[in-house]
């Protein structure tokens, strides 16, 4: 079982295996926690994601789904993308937030990462209520790290105090 941290900050200077990017289904980079990756990580890793939607995701990567690259000069090894849902109040889409976490941690577990670092997917412009948001994340990477040892630590990265709150009240 992995040990399951809270940290405030800011997730592009988390030294970890693989840190995951709350991007869009483009890869080619947006505002939010995914510009401040691709700015800080540079041009290598937008050349990475321009080469999947060339191959494998010519389409985008759709919600719920997670892939690889470089972390360029981030201290990170490396990027995790994944494509939260965006909140409807007329629609559950927890499933597909759960699935950000699960395939995450799939490519993650793929990659021999042991250390990982999430942000709160889908809480920023995708709208989501954080402690919601905060609920699923937690209820899901623990479900998917019960008696796996694949897995060292599992770090939630909370940018300002209204998420790390809300994750640890959580917790
Ligand atoms: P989404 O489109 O999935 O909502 P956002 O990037 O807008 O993605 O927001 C997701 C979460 O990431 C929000 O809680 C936001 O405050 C947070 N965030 C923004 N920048 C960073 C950062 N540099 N490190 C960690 N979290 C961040």
């Amino acid at each position: 079982m992995a040990t399951i941290h809270l940290v405030p900050g800011d997730i592009t200077e988390q030294s970890a295996d693989a840190i995951v990017n709350a991007a869009n289904s483009s890869l080619l980079g947006g505002g939010g926690v995914d510009g401040a990756i691709h700015r800080k990580g540079g041009p290598e890793i937008l050349a990475e994601c321009r080469a999947l939607r060339a191959s494998r995701y010519g389409e985008g990567l759709p919600t719920g789904r997670a892939v690889a690259t470089t972390a360029g000069r981030l201290p990170a090894r490396w990027v995790i993308h994944t494509v939260g849902p965006v909140w409807s109040p007329a629609e559950d889409r927890s499933g597909q937030l759960a699935s950000c976490y699960r395939e995450s941690l799939r490519v993650a577990r793929e990659l021999g990462a042991r250390t990982v670092a999430f942000p709160a997917i889908s809480t920023g412009v995708y709208g989501w209520p954080v402690d919601d948001g905060a609920r699923i994340a937690l209820a899901t990477v623990r479900e998917e790290t019960e008696g796996d040892d694949a897995f060292e630590e599992i770090r939630f990265v909370l940018f300002g105090p209204q998420a790390y709150d809300a994750f640890t009240a959580a917790l």
